[in-house]
């Protein structure tokens, strides 16, 4: 299977987020890419390509015009506006005050575009979050030639970006650039399956109106988990997209049985509504140790997930998202991928 990534991913590393009222080092950080990189190597999965830069193309295919445009000229602007540290709104529009008109000064942008203030802009975070996007897309392109498989070792993460949003560690949505180019290549029917602990909110939103992609998502209760305000049971798509969305919120606890209920129930409607290609979203935060998640899948049950997602026989693209139990990243991820290929 091969590998995209980009070592610009190291552009981004925010000093700080804000967690617990408090300053801490980053949950989504910069090592979590090294294990994972190490276990792929340990594992004999070596032919790890350089994606090159992002074609701009499939990301204004995504993302709107002003979101990139913030993205771009953030940092500069919010340096200028005499600011020392990292970027982190705190003013943000809400329930009753909301507005579609971006204000003109940086702080208030800043917030404007911001839906979880954990996650900081710096001075690399425009080049980090096209990187990984570049990796995206070069893994769907050698998936669309023909390959069957391909893992897009994206960091920072993609699937909580809309197309106008950023936030929960993300910028921009690589999964959903990815299903989009799948889309153009001529699959009549991609689905997106989320498999991160978290409910990707973004892809969701992204595609929620539309017919031609399917959003399934295995994650925390929204009542419980971020992003708290998306990813109930009861949303399942809108006009031509009514149907082709599929949330299965878990209570903490859960454990493997009950999340591989949730999977193979997930794959049937996939199978059923016709997919011809999918994109995976790869969070391995369901993990039972992970920091900031309250599943409890152990390393072998991402391997039979790996096996299980395997059984759609469709050419699929896996895009990494999430993972926050730094040491069990590297072989949680490889497990997937080792379970798909064995399969
Ligand atoms: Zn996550």
């Amino acid at each position: 299977m091969r590998v995209f990534f980009s070592e610009d991913h190291r552009l981004h590393f925010p000093q700080a987020e804000l967690s617990g009222g408090q300053f801490v080092t980053p949950f989504e950080r910069p090592s979590r890419v090294e294990y994972i990189l190490r276990r792929l190597k340990e594992r004999g999965m070596t032919g790890i390509t350089d994606p090159g830069p992002a074609d701009m193309g499939p990301i204004r295919a995504i993302c709107a015009p002003d979101f990139l445009a913030f993205l771009e000229t953030a940092w500069g602007e919010w340096k200028a506006a005499g600011n020392a540290g990292e970027i982190i709104p705190y003013n943000v529009p809400v329930r009753r005050m909301h507005t579609d008109r971006p204000p003109r000064f940086i702080d208030g942008k800043a917030g404007y575009y911001c839906l979880g203030q954990e996650t900081a802009i710096t001075a690399g975070t425009w080049r980090a979050a096209l990187s990984s996007a570049a990796s995206a897309q070069a893994a769907t392109r050698h998936v669309a030639g023909g390959a069957g498989v391909a893992f897009a070792l994206c960091r920072p993460p993609g699937h909580h970006a809309t197309a106008d949003m950023y936030g929960g560690y993300c910028f921009l949505n690589n999964a959903a650039i990815a299903a989009q180019m799948l889309r153009d290549a001529g699959a009549a029917r991609v689905a997106v399956l989320d498999i991160d602990f978290h409910h990707g909110n973004g892809t969701q939103d992204i595609f929620y109106s539309r017919g031609d992609v399917f959003y399934a998502s295995l994650h925390g209760a929204p009542e419980d988990a971020f992003p708290y305000f998306l990813g109930f049971a009861d949303e399942t798509g809108a006009g031509p997209g009514e149907g082709a969305n599929a949330n299965y919120p878990m209570p903490p606890g859960t454990g493997y049985p009950a999340w591989a209920e949730a999977l193979d129930h997930a794959l049937a409607r996939l199978r059923g509504w016709g997919a011809e290609a999918l994109v995976i979203s790869l969070g391995v935060d369901a993990y039972k140790d992970d920091p900031i998640s309250f599943f409890r899948l152990d390393t072998p049950d991402f391997a039979d997930a790996g096996r299980r997602i395997a059984g759609l026989g469709l050419p699929t693209v896996f895009c990494m998202e999430g993972g926050y139990a730094i040491e069990a990243v590297g072989v949680n991820t490889v497990a997937v991928l080792e379970g798909f290929a064995d399969a």
